[in-house]
């Protein structure tokens, strides 16, 4: 370890920023954040660091600093932008035994100020020694999407029944116990939801021993790229008692769920849908009544073809608290990475999302209803009936010469993209082998793929989500 990391209590502190710039005026803020006693030294001062003083009512010392105006300092920040008076200030710091911090200077620093996220009381420092203070921050941005947003405020209601616990629990490791459920318990998803008499229904239960009420997260995964997660589902991933995923859900996804919750794969069998269905909601409810936070994750969208819908109606029915995470649909996430905006001022003022599986076994989409000038037209689970939406299209009178794509595996490292046009589509699909999942984009836009695919599709280096291997 290069450094010791402590918290430093700056009530009553003496403290001094020498210096009068921006650099100054950020530190001067810092420290008065954590309430420091606090000095300015500098002859010139700039604006934003008057204004400070003036509100703050902070002692200015307009002068060029000279020892004895530090003599009573126990921390001092050198931030003037001259490196040899603040080697000075570092000498007579360290000779005086000062704590001093010389801004960008790190040979001369006994403390350097860490990266932090202030979820106060809950504070995070993160500290590279200075080898990368950009690393830091990076650092810093994950913790910051990884944490709860009201982490301040579970933390302060964790302190305020403290006492209650203590009363309840005489021994040191019962207690610990509570605190490992209650921070493991609906507190950390629904604080803002829940009432003072909920959060207290809450804890009496745990102090009773009894099982707290389960609850069934829908989580939309985003069509494979991790990064495509949004904040909320990451977090819910991470919370999760059990996660119960589709077959769309790719294992880059998964590894980011909670490493000790359990895994329940429902992947569906075409053959087996209705049946299956039924299976999985009752799992959900059985799963939430046994108590536990359920994370259902669903490829894409939960309510875009994803029978998010179904899924709720069981929940509602059997009273199980439940929360929906919207995500990016495989449509927008395909059609991004592959280089094809799914509206153009020129092409498409419209865009529709249909699915080529239709409920009842037989029936055919109405595709007059689907042939409309400017509009591009999306098909979820559509490649495998690529010739009855040719034949369909072309007889309700779509333009033959229609641009098509199929998009396979969109936006993960696996992204394939094919482009014919509409007559095209079932020799296309028949001739390559198309894995699986596919989306059929089809319209005027398509052209535009190969103008905006603006990555080498030879080049090993470009970005792997947008390298497109061009069929035609
Ligand atoms: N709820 C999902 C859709 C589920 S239906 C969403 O919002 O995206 C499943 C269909 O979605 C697949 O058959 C395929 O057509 C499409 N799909 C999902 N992910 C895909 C991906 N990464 N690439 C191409 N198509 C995808």
């Amino acid at each position: 370890m290069e450094q010791f990391p402590i918290f430093l209590n700056l009530d009553n502190f003496p403290c001094a920023v020498v210096g009068g710039g921006d650099v100054a005026y950020r530190k001067a803020c810092a420290l008065l954040k954590a309430k420091a006693q606090l000095t300015i030294i500098a002859p010139d001062i700039c604006q934003e660091l008057a204004e400070l003083i003036a509100e703050q009512n902070i002692e200015h010392i307009a002068q060029v600093w000279t020892p004895n105006l530090i003599a009573d300092m126990r921390l001092v920040v050198a931030a003037t932008d001259d490196e040899t008076v603040n080697t000075k200030i570092y000498e007579y710091c360290e000779a005086h035994k000062i704590l001093i911090n010389a801004v960008d200077q790190p040979a001369i620093c006994r403390y350097t100020t860490p990266s932090i996220v202030d979820r106060s009381p809950i504070l995070i420092a993160i500290s590279s020694a200075g080898m990368s203070p950009v690393l830091a921050r990076r650092i810093r941005a994950m913790i910051e999407t990884a944490l709860p947003q009201s982490i301040a405020e579970i933390a302060e209601y964790a302190g305020s029944i403290r006492g209650k616990i203590k009363q309840a629990f005489g021994s040191i490791n019962e207690r610990r116990l509570f605190w490992e459920k209650f921070f493991t318990s609906s507190i950390m998803s629904r604080f803002k939801q829940m009432s003072e008499q909920d959060k207290t229904q809450l804890v009496d239960t745990l102090i009773n021993g009894a099982e707290t009420q389960g609850e069934v997260w829908l989580v939309g995964a985003g069509p494979g790229d991790p990064e495509l997660l949004t904040i909320k589902a990451l977090q819910k991933m991470q919370l999760a008692d059990v996660v119960v995923y589709d077959r769309l859900v790719s294992s880059s996804i998964l590894d980011l769920a909670r490493k000790d919750a359990d895994f329940i794969c429902v992947g569906k069998q075409k053959s087996l849908h209705l049946k299956q269905q039924e299976e999985i909601n009752d799992l959900l409810v059985r799963l939430a009544k046994e108590g536990k936070k359920v994370c259902r994750l669903k490829g894409g969208d939960p309510f875009i073809f994803g029978r998010g819908g179904e899924e709720l109606e069981t929940l509602v029915e059997a009273h199980i608290p439940f929360q929906v995470i919207p995500a990016v649909t495989a449509a927008a996430g395909c059609a991004s990475y592959a280089g094809i905006p799914l509206t153009h001022r020129d092409y498409a003022r419209k865009v529709v999302f249909v699915t080529g599986q239709n409920s009842i076994a037989g029936e055919e989409p109405d595709w007059a209803s689907l042939v409309q000038p400017y509009q591009t037209l999306v098909i979820y689970m559509g490649v495998g009936k690529s010739a009855q939406v040719q034949q369909g299209l072309i007889a309700a009178g779509m333009q033959s010469d229609m641009p098509v794509a199929i998009v396979e595996n969109g936006t993960t490292t696996q992204q394939k993209v094919h482009t014919c046009l509409l007559s095209e589509l079932t020799d296309l699909h028949q001739s390559k082998k198309i894995g699986s999942p596919a989306l059929l984009i089809i319209g005027h836009v398509v052209k535009l793929q190969q103008q905006l695919n603006w990555f080498d599709t030879q080049d090993e280096n470009s970005t792997p989500a947008f390298k497109n291997y061009l069929i035609k």
